[in-house]
């Protein structure tokens, strides 16, 4: 052992701390934040958990145990959540993260009742994002958490946009729910009949009320729009039969069936009549963008609490593997370490913590990017209102300016002051954050919930039989299933991909991304170990390909980065998230090094904690790596045509003829015979001669450096799996209690 070697490396001792994480996440600051986490913990750690363990997940049906949760949400401050202070609500200003630790909280144990807390906001969103300020100020107040001696019971909602096949699913413009106007007084408000049917809608065993998408069946409305139904309102308000979902269980999903009668005040966001025709201020498809946009983080950090969730019963399972054989003596290897003395299983622990890290990561950075945008949107309605820009054209035509001031700015050499110019005017601030948004929350809906789900099956694994019951602790098995749902609603993952395909090419972003190669280069020369070298090289990858593609053709001369041709967009989407989870992993470890020292609780065991976490980067930015140039190598040279034995194909081939006059005065090139034709034309057995690159020879470049940059990340895996070999845990899992 070198002198070196032999100075003790600190490594974790117990599991990550709040404190550590409150850093890590970037809430350190919010006390409001800190005790929001701990009052959602004690409702998912206790009555959610006891209800999963006792079988509540065993129905289909909406049942009172289920239905006492949403209680247990009320007075733990979670329904709360979504409102403002003034309409009942508890926290003031943007609310991203707040929901997103929610979520992380209540799929730490169980997705369902995640889901069934969200879906009443996601029912609210409408109204929040698009509504008048008096549906805002009404429904918010109606969906608070009654105070005490209030006497009243919280509204709570369900979000209705899927209808029955052939209807709306991920094609949303399918819409078949409809809208016509029943009677409309000279000078007074239309009455509209609304007929919805809904497919698999969420909350909707309880719901009180109901925003709908439906499209006009009357030559006397224009487009589509969103509605609000109440359930004491005039007509058929049918929840339908419960959906005998396999996930999910403990919130409420049906087939429900509407047909009401009410009053066009209901359109969310109002509406003006121009020549005897009522036109709804915001079609269903702008409502549904403004609200998924948001909404779809939170369900990506679900699935990322689910794979850190796995951590400790895997751990424990592990250790305790043999105990109690007669061959387990204590103090033996076997007794101590359990299965955690086979590598194998360390490094698939070590694969499963690392992304969730990663995932968390990236689902947090959202959220966060969501805090911030939300003030900067209403400055600029309020930009927009001070400089006399109406209309969407007009709106479009300034951003579309201030794009491409901010992509010159971005691309001047370095600095602090161009940074500072970004952030000091508006317009540019906007459109730098908007454009980054526009890829985080697609990325972390898609990335977290797809990857999550496979990795959950890892962690299933991990736990043998046990993974498969419903005993396993931490409920894995559950939390596999439910990952899956969470990839499927609100739009799955064709639907990220498509819309990641548009995002990412934006040039603001683009810029940005560049900017991010050379933060990561620069990250690696203070801290070479987190594998930011080998994520830039593999960036510097990503982004070569992309503009390949985007100026090349197939083997037919068909184009091939284009909206129809999702062969190639789509894997370049999936390429993509891995960089972003990575970076935003590593970028979280370096606020958790540099704030976390302040704090004294943490400042003990910091050191220790970040050389594992570093560790955990280098294994994830190593994987992240490898599937980047894994798909980019398909994409980039799978739409060529291999050449083939004929004429054409052996164009550029040696003929044995030549090779032997060419050895009379170039003594040994018949050494580097290489696709030779024979004189009776034959050839080596393969598939044809081998492709020359030529347009490809930087690809191959960078192929060639970025698997010199995974130089050591297997000893950060070696080191990451000795330390999980060593960590403390609790002597049980705290749930369920
Ligand atoms: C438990 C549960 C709760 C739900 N809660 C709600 C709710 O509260 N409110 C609500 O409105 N909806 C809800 N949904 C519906 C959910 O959002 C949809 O199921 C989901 O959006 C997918 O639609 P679909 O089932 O019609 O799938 P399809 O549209 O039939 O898609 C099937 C497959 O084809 C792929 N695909 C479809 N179109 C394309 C395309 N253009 N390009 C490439 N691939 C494509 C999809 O990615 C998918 O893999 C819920 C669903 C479930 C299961």
């Amino acid at each position: 052992m070198s002198a070196a070697s032999a100075v003790q490396r600190e490594t974790l001792r117990t599991l990550p701390t709040d404190a550590a994480r409150q850093v890590q996440w970037g809430y350190a600051d919010r006390f409001d934040l800190q005790m929001l986490v701990q009052g959602t913990r004690a409702v998912a750690r206790g009555p959610v958990a006891r209800l999963v363990a006792k079988g509540g997940r065993n129905s289909h049906e909406w049942t009172d145990d289920k239905a006492s949760l949403l209680k247990a949400f009320d007075e733990s401050g979670i329904t709360g959540v979504f409102m403002d202070p003034e309409d009942g609500g508890l926290i003031a200003g943007p609310k991203n993260l707040a929901l997103a630790l929610v979520a992380f909280e209540l799929a730490w144990v169980d997705g369902g009742a995640a889901t069934a807390s969200l879906a009443g906001c996601l029912a609210l969103a409408p109204i929040h994002e698009r509504g008048t300020p008096e549906q805002q100020s009404h429904y918010m107040k109606l969906a608070a958490p009654a105070q005490a001696g209030e006497g009243r019971k919280p509204w709570r909602g369900a979000f209705c946009l899927t209808e029955p096949i052939p209807y709306v699913g991920v094609d949303t413009g399918m819409l078949n729910g409809k809208l016509r106007i029943v009677e409309w007084k000279e000078g007074g408000e239309p009455l509209l009949q609304v007929e919805k049917r809904g497919r698999f809608i969420t909350n909707i065993g309880f719901a009180n009320f109901v925003t709908a998408a439906v499209d006009s069946d009357d030559e006397r409305i224009k487009g589509s729009c969103m509605v609000i139904l109440e359930e004491g309102d005039p007509g058929i308000f049918d929840r339908g039969t419960p959906t005998k979902k396999m996930v999910h269980q403990l919130s409420s999903t049906g087939d429900p069936i509407f047909n009401l009668r009410v009053p066009a005040s209901r359109i969310i966001g109002g509406y003006e009549v121009k020549d005897g025709v009522l036109i709804p201020r915001f079609n269903h498809s702008e409502i549904i963008e403004a609200v998924f946009r948001r909404t779809r983080v939170t369900v990506g950090v679900m699935t990322a609490a689910k794979l850190l969730s796995a951590v400790e019963p895997v751990i424990r399972y592990q250790r305790g593997r043999f105990r109690g054989a007669e061959t387990a003596t204590p103090g033996s290897v076997r007794y101590e370490l359990g299965l955690q003395a086979r590598e194998d299983s360390l490094h698939r622990l070590v694969d499963v913590w690392a992304m969730g890290e990663a995932s968390a990561s990236l689902g947090f950075a959202a959220a966060r990017t969501f805090d911030e945008l939300d003030p900067l949107e209403k400055q600029m309605e309020q930009l927009y209102a001070e400089r006399g820009i109406i209309g969407a054209k007009a709106k479009l035509k300034v951003l579309r300016e201030a794009a491409e001031r901010a992509v010159a700015l971005m691309q001047l050499p370095g600095g602090d002051a161009q940074r500072d110019y970004l952030n000091s005017d508006l317009l540019l601030r906007f459109v730098a954050l908007d454009s980054v948004a526009d890829v985080l929350c697609p990325a972390a809906k898609l990335w977290n919930t797809g990857w999550g789900t496979q990795m959950m099956r890892e962690a299933v694994s991990l736990m043998g039989g046990y993974g498969i019951t419903e005993d396993c602790p931490g409920f894995l098995g559950n939390k596999w299933m439910d990952a899956q749902l969470e990839a499927t609603y609100e739009g799955p993952e064709a639907v990220q991909r498509r819309q990641l395909s548009v995002t990412m090419t934006n040039p603001v972003f683009l810029a940005q991304f560049r900017n991010w190669i050379r933060e990561m280069r620069s990250i690696a020369s203070d801290h070479p170990g987190t594998g930011a070298c080998a994520l830039a090289t593999a960036m510097s990858m990503w982004i070569w390909s992309l503009n390949h593609l985007q100026h090349s053709k197939d083997a037919e001369g068909g184009k091939l980065y284009q909206s129809a041709r999702q062969g190639v967009t789509f894997p370049l989407a999936d390429a993509l998230c891995w960089l972003v989870a990575a970076r935003c992993q590593i970028l979280d470890v370096l606020r958790l090094e540099r704030d976390g020292a302040a704090d004294p609780s943490i400042a003990e065991g910091l050191p220790g904690l970040i050389n594992f976490f570093s560790d955990l980067c280098h294994v994830q930015a190593a994987r992240a790596s490898g599937e980047v140039a894994r798909i980019c190598a398909e994409l980039v040279f799978g739409y060529n045509r291999h050449p083939a034995w004929d004429e054409e194909g052996t164009r550029g081939c040696w003929h044995e003829e030549e090779l032997e006059q060419l050895e009379g005065f170039m003594p040994g090139i018949n050494s580097y015979r290489f696709d030779v034709i024979g004189s009776n034309g034959s050839h080596p057995k393969k598939a044809g001669p081998c492709v020359t690159c030529a347009g490809e020879t930087p690809f191959l470049s960078l192929q060639a450096k970025l698997a010199g940059c995974l130089t050591g990340s297997r000893l950060a895996k070696d080191r990451a799996a000795e330390a999980i070999s060593k960590i403390m845990i609790p002597e049980a899992l705290d749930y369920p209690a």
